[in-house]
């Protein structure tokens, strides 16, 4: 995250949040100079890494453009798997695809195994490449897509209850709260853009 990504977040006067890009002079609700805060400023978590940075994780990306500026939720995903050195595998229509790492600078990385799994999460990666199944010629847009690769590889690792039967369960459980997050976060990113603050 740079500076011009950056939102802040703090409390005045009331129990109302206020939403800037840079600490205002002034308070926009009672108009009096800020000398102290309700809610010191923190900086609102940014939603979004680069894979690179993310080794062990699930990446997420919409299949076109990127998450900040122009995504909406409607948009198609496209998702991978990290390795433990931030290099993501996926499966597209030209089959296996190994560190397009320009194109992952600003994902959603979700981490799920603690460090003591990293070890048996590459063997499980290094064993699923092996398979001659993800190859371009098995893409299919519906039954055999980048999520089949990820459930696949998921089913594989067994670490907990982290197993899913189709795209649908593993979207709710693992990926929607996350592109909640970033929608939420969006938004205040769009207003930010055209106003000094935002009240909520
Ligand atoms: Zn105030």
């Amino acid at each position: 995250m740079d500076s011009d990504t950056r939102i802040l977040c703090f409390r005045h006067c009331c129990s109302k949040s206020i939403f800037c890009k840079n600490i205002l002079d002034v308070c926009p609700l009672c108009k009096l100079l800020i000398v102290n805060f309700e809610v010191e400023p923190f900086v609102i978590p940014y939603p979004y890494a680069n894979a690179m940075h993310e080794p062990n994780a699930v990446v997420v990306r919409p299949s076109r453009g990127d998450f900040l500026t122009n995504y909406d939720i409607a948009h198609d995903l496209h998702i991978g798997i990290s390795n433990s050195q931030g290099i993501v595998f996926e499966y597209d229509k030209e089959g296996l695809i190994i560190n397009d790492c320009s194109r992952w600078t600003s994902c959603i990385a979700i981490s799920i195994i603690p460090s003591s799994w990293d070890n048996h999460w590459n063997e499980t990666l290094k064993a699923m490449l092996k398979d001659s199944k993800w190859r371009s010629e098995n893409y299919n847009e519906l039954s055999m897509n980048c999520y089949n690769f990820v459930i696949e590889f998921m089913n594989k690792l067994k670490y907990m209850d982290m197993d899913f039967v189709d795209k649908e369960t593993m979207c709710d459980k693992l990926i929607l709260p996350r592109i909640r997050d970033a929608v939420r976060y969006n938004s205040l990113f769009i207003k930010l853009k055209a106003h000094e603050f935002f009240i909520s």
